[in-house]
């Protein structure tokens, strides 16, 4: 069953994850591709000796020749290279873990080519959810999803009718700040808002989990993963994460998938789809925990969970609008420019600063993009 595997965002926490998981399979490395690590990138290189690296920022790309110049790697760079990568010919799926916005253009570009994809980049179905999903199908291509949650929902879908659902129970750790009040969230330093609880996680993802900005994104795309209705879609704060996310059916008999937090599972799932192999993890011992606990989220201190939800129940460009505000908020952020409680402030002004327009193309997509970030920009220096 060994699979040839590219992965883009291959120096991140997914991606280095990805690899532990390829490793222990035996999967065949055909291309790696990072934002800017050359360092780590390198030390992949030499360790699975893959076909092509690429490298995202054009400045790193002669450092990164000169590093793999005794090697028989190929290296690219630039949004160029992670589309070569991504459409190559020798590539059974096609891992996408890059963070933001930039790892759209290589999801179409695979589905373009006929590759699976599995998809840890939240942004590509946030801003271009029907965009993907229409050209997946018309390339009859597969998209298994690397998010625990999407991943929790996928397993409980197996061996049931997707006509029989009748909704998700996507589940949240809470964050950091869980039970907060709006005041003190006032108070949040970018220390303890880079500290989350459950999840090892890269910068971007770890502020999103903690202004609950994450579960908005994640409920934007299990709409479009899984083709619902945002009614169909309830999100209950368990703290502990170890149920990872449920099915409703018809007969309200509730289907839940478990395990330890740890992202190596999802990743593995997603690879070996529908083959189940031991993960390089831990068992889960629930008597361990003892107690799982459950509550109702607090949208109404969370302003970045409640727009994300009202986003996407607007529809058109309103996902994508959300989606970069918070990009570019949650990167003032993590430059000292604004506060803690500003990024919700922000993002939650962007539904009713911009009339509504439909995404029909990846131009719309960019379009929208560009315009959010200016607004964002033009927020803060004002
Ligand atoms: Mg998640």
């Amino acid at each position: 069953m060994s699979k040839k595997v590219s992965i883009l965002g291959s120096t991140g926490s997914i991606g280095t994850q990805s690899l532990e998981v390829c490793e222990k399979h035996g999967f065949e490395i055909v291309a790696l591709a990072a934002h800017s690590s050359v360092q780590l990138l390198e030390e992949q290189a030499r360790k699975f000796h893959p076909k092509y690296v690429g490298i995202y920022s054009e400045e790193k790309y002669v450092d990164l020749r000169q590093r793999l110049a005794d090697t028989d790697t190929e290296v690219l760079c630039g949004m160029e290279g992670l589309c070569k990568i991504a459409a190559l010919e020798e590539n059974d799926i096609v891992l996408n873990s890059v963070v933001g916005m930039v790892g759209l253009l290589p999801t179409l570009t695979a589905i373009n080519a006929g590759k699976d994809v599995a998809l840890a980049n939240k942004e590509t179905l946030v801003a271009g959810g029907e965009l993907v999903m229409s050209l997946a199908e018309e390339k009859g291509v597969k998209i298994y999803p690397i998010d625990s949650e999407h991943s929790a929902i996928f397993q409980c879908l197996q061996g049931n009718k997707r006509e029989q659902l009748s909704k998700i129970l996507l589940t949240a750790s809470g964050g950091p700040f869980f039970g907060w009040s709006y005041d003190q969230l006032r108070t949040v330093t970018k220390a303890q808002a880079l500290k989350h609880p459950n999840w090892d996680m890269g910068a971007k993802i770890t502020i999103d989990s903690a202004t609950l900005m994450n579960k908005g994104l994640e409920f934007i795309e299990a709409r479009w993963l899984f083709d619902l209705r945002p009614d169909q879609i309830e999100i209950i704060v368990h703290r502990q994460s170890v149920i990872h996310s449920a099915v409703e059916y018809n007969d309200f008999s509730v289907i839940a998938q478990l395990g330890v937090p740890d992202m190596k599972i999802p990743i593995q799932y997603a690879l070996l789809y529908p083959d189940r192999m031991e993960c390089p993890t831990r068992r889960l011992s629930l008597t361990d925990y003892g107690t799982l606990t459950f509550a109702k989220p607090d949208i109404e201190t969370f302003k970045c969970l409640g727009t994300a939800i009202k986003a996407i129940t607007l529809g058109g460009a309103y996902p994508c609008l959300v989606n970069s505000a918070n990009e570019e908020a949650v990167r003032a952020f993590l430059n000292d420019e604004i506060q803690f409680i500003d990024i919700g402030e922000i993002v939650s002004s962007v539904p009713e600063h911009f009339a509504p327009s439909d995404i029909r193309s990846y131009e719309d997509v960019m379009e929208a993009d560009r315009l959010a970030r200016e607004y964002v920009r033009e927020h803060i220096s004002g």
